[in-house]
């Protein structure tokens, strides 16, 4: 049976500080918790499920994620009524936007009552919460207008060619590009426009459908966002000589299209913002690997199973299943949260090298993209 990639359970995490022991320095004006380096927790990125339809070559090689590998038991994945109580405390501590990712998370029964949970919540402030999710859309047809109706507000699609034989080799398991399309189309009727489309690019594999793909949406007020291919988790082989910087990403559409610089939405947004000059529209890139953005890193991250992470390219989550499960207050569990956010000084794509990247992290469809 193929080892199932799993973190190790970090030992760190300790008994819950008092919130007497928290230091006032790492304390907003409001209370709201700081990390070592004064961020906040803004963003959850909630994972739903390990489980994918697609293989796709950087994400789940068929090599590993195969007909053997030991997915997590129902058992052990937070029920929605344990999501729903985590994300309230995390939202105590001032989350405001949740992210529902997997593996596939629409693969995930009755997604959408886990929506309507989370629709229900309101932010300290007394917003609703921003709830979105991330899906490669083989069941966004058949799911949108549940989505919609349970309070979903936006979503974002991977892509990752407009081509079909280049879509079809990367998802690997021969998904054809047109019902990803018609996913699209189904979640824009259904009013979630405009929609993000995530391409991931590598060198040699898709880099010449930067400009296709960007040319199918352009004028649609859908946003193509181009990710660097990152060295995430120990199985997808990757290498600098794959990524194909942002930078280069920008100077191909500037040539074919023309560009105009955006600002941010807001502080910390990962994506750069350009502009076609001809005013058909944005696109954006994601450069986590040749222009770190750690310093405004604000995002935390839940496994299936109940783990929190403080970094994507972590080996070590922070167990709160097990308190959950055992009994723990809603105040034993904001402490716990705000004893494994505070000491937080993660900043891995600041410091990558060669030997960071060949080291052992958790996968990328295990802790949601
Ligand atoms: N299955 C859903 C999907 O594909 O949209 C959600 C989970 S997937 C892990 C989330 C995002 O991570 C996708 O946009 C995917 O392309 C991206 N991703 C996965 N592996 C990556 C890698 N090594 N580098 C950059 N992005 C990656
Ligand atoms: Fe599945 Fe998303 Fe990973 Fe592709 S990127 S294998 S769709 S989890
Ligand atoms: Fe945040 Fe870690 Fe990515 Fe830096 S490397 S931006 S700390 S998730």
């Amino acid at each position: 049976m193929t080892e199932r990639i799993i973190p190790l359970i970090d030992a760190r995490a300790g008994p819950p500080a008092s919130p007497m022991s928290w230091p006032e320095a790492l304390l907003g004006a409001h209370g709201q918790l700081k990390d070592t380096r004064g961020r906040s927790i803004h963003d959850l990125r909630i994972s739903v499920t390990d489980r994918c339809n697609f293989r796709c070559t950087y994400c789940m090689p068929a090599s590993v994620f195969d007909k053997d590998y030991a997915f997590l038991p129902q058992s052990a994945l937070l029920s929605f009524e344990e999501i729903e109580r985590l994300t309230r405390l995390f939202v105590a501590h001032g989350v405001e936007k949740i992210r529902l990712t997997g593996g596939e998370p629409l693969l995930r029964k009755n997604i959408e009552h886990l929506i309507e949970r989370l629709a229900r919540l309101t932010t300290a402030a007394g917003k609703p919460l921003e709830i979105t999710l991330t899906t490669n859309a083989s069941l966004l047809k058949r799911k949108a207008a549940a989505l919609v109706n349970a309070g979903l507000k936006r979503v974002t699609v991977s892509l990752d060619a407009i081509d079909e034989d280049v879509f079809r080799a990367m998802n690997d398991v021969d998904f054809p590009v047109a019902q990803v399309l018609e996913g699209i189309e189904a979640a824009d009727a259904a009013g979630l426009r405009p929609l993000k489309i995530n391409m991931v690019v590598k060198r040699g594999v898709n880099d010449h459908q930067i400009i296709p793909l960007a040319r199918h949406f352009k004028g649609t007020g859908h946003i193509v966002r181009f990710i660097e291919f990152m060295d995430v988790g120990s199985s997808n082989g990757w290498r600098m000589d794959d990524v194909v910087p942002s930078r280069e990403v920008i100077d191909r559409l500037n040539t074919s299209f023309g560009l105009t610089t955006l600002e941010p939405n807001y502080i910390g947004e990962v994506a750069q913002r350009w502009a076609y000059t001809d005013g058909s529209g944005e696109v954006g890139v994601i450069s986590s690997v040749t222009q770190a953005f750690c310093a405004d890193c604000s995002r935390a991250r839940l496994s299936t199973e109940g783990q929190l992470f403080t970094c994507l390219f972590a080996n070590a989550g922070h167990d709160l299943r097990t308190p959950l499960r055992g009994g723990a207050t809603d105040a034993q569990l904001t402490h716990l949260i705000a004893s494994i956010w505070q000491p937080r000084s993660d900043r891995y794509s600041e410091i990558r090298t060669a030997q960071t990247a060949a080291l052992r992290k958790v996968e990328m469809s295990y802790i949601g993209g």
